[in-house]
């Protein structure tokens, strides 16, 4: 049996009709640079988010620059971030001549410590970001309440850019994340819940002036054409990923469910197998809606490649997010961390394993997982 990591056709075979005559819409309109399509996918995903206001743009990793540019991120600044993550959320930080500061994940998560975040804030602290790794809202009350205190100790109060670009949907709380924060980072990259036909990215805000630097900023600065206040660039979101975008999102919350059904029935299926304790499984916080971007368990460090490559030959795809963290990238030498200078991230990136959760995956495909696994581990 073939389970891949993750199929997009079956997704793609239901909604083909209804993609393509939104394609063919724009076609026949022949405007491509934002225009309708893409105000109507952002008032639609500000109402499903709860949030005052959605800017398309043109990747996730352009929403993390973009609302780091608008905030004033930039040399002499630090932003805290997670060890553990896309290197994008880190990239980012770099490319605006700022110093990440990194910070260890919870070890029973994946997602950034909000203790260790409180200790890291300094007089230079510009903004945190915090990342909901997976799909699970981090503890970003927390977060929020840390960046809110600072001020109260004499340091100018740091910016909050949530790193949702996994988590479209997911909620703390009765809220969606990408609201808790000054900005809200979302990537439409294919493998996300909510994957355009190619690259898209959404920034969120309830500040309207910050919305509207954003808006300036994604379109070179201009607030009006060849008039620039700011210097931005091109971080545009196209008509035609837009309106791809907006039928997908019509569709978000029947399968978000179908991947929490999954994750479910891998919990079951684990528990009958007896592989509870040999395999961990991603923890579901309490108040916490996991989107399941991915279902990543963990399994002892010397075993987990091995487990890898037996499943790769079953015919299973996996994957490790993320085999080194931020501090032990050749990139990031100068900032002068060592290994074990955060050694929950570095247990993870030796423990993880992500397995297929898409929505479309069959119970015959878990239960062949799930067999797979205890195959090598010994159930
Ligand atoms: C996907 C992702 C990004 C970047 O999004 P792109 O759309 O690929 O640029 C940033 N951060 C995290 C955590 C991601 O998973």
């Amino acid at each position: 049996m073939k389970v891949p990591l993750l199929d997009l056709q079956a997704q793609y075979a239901a909604i083909r009709d209804e993609v393509l005559e939104a394609v063919v819409r724009v076609c026949d309109s022949q405007r491509f640079i934002m225009g309708p399509e893409v105000e109507a996918l952002e008032a639609e995903l500000a109402s499903a988010l709860g949030v005052g206001h959605a800017i398309g743009v043109s990747s996730g990793t352009d929403a993390l620059l973009v609302s780091m540019m608008a905030l004033g991120v930039g040399p002499g600044d630090e932003v805290i971030t997670s060890a553990y993550s896309f290197f994008a959320t880190v990239g980012c930080i770099i490319r605006l001549g700022a110093r990440p500061v990194l910070v260890d994940i919870e070890p029973d998560g994946f997602n950034i410590d909000p203790a260790a975040v409180e200790r890291a804030i300094s007089p230079r602290t510009k903004a945190i970001v915090p990342v909901h790794l997976f799909g699970q809202a981090a503890e970003i009350e927390a977060i929020v309440d840390a960046a809110r205190a600072a001020a109260s100790k004499g340091v100018s109060s740091p910016a909050v850019i949530e790193d949702a670009c996994q988590a479209i949907g997911a909620r703390h709380g009765q809220r969606a994340v990408g609201g808790f924060g000054d900005a809200g980072c979302f990537s439409f990259f294919p493998s996300k819940n909510l994957g355009a036909f190619g690259d898209g990215g959404l920034v969120t805000t309830n500040d309207g002036r910050l919305a509207d630097r954003i808006r300036a900023l994604r379109n070179h600065g201009a607030e009006r054409k060849y008039h620039h206040s700011l210097v931005g660039g091109n971080f545009r979101l196209d008509a035609l990923q837009a309106a791809v975008l907006r039928v997908k999102a019509r569709h978000l919350g029947k399968w978000t469910e179908a991947r929490r059904l999954n994750a479910d029935r891998y919990r079951a299926l684990f528990a009958a197998a007896g592989l509870d304790g040999v395999v961990r499984l991603p923890v579901e916080l309490p108040h916490r809606y996991h989107i399941y971007n991915q279902f990543v368990v963990r399994v002892e460090a010397g075993r987990r490649d091995g487990l890898r490559s037996h499943l790769e030959r079953s015919g299973i795809g996996t994957e490790i997010y993320y085999p080194i963290p931020f501090h032990l990238q050749e990139c990031l030498r100068e900032l002068g961390y060592a290994p074990g200078s955060f050694p929950e991230a570095e247990v993870a990136a030796a423990t993880s394993l992500a397995l297929p959760i898409y929505g479309e995956l069959t119970e015959a495909a878990q239960e062949y997982v799930v067999a797979s696994i205890a195959e090598f581990l010994g159930g």
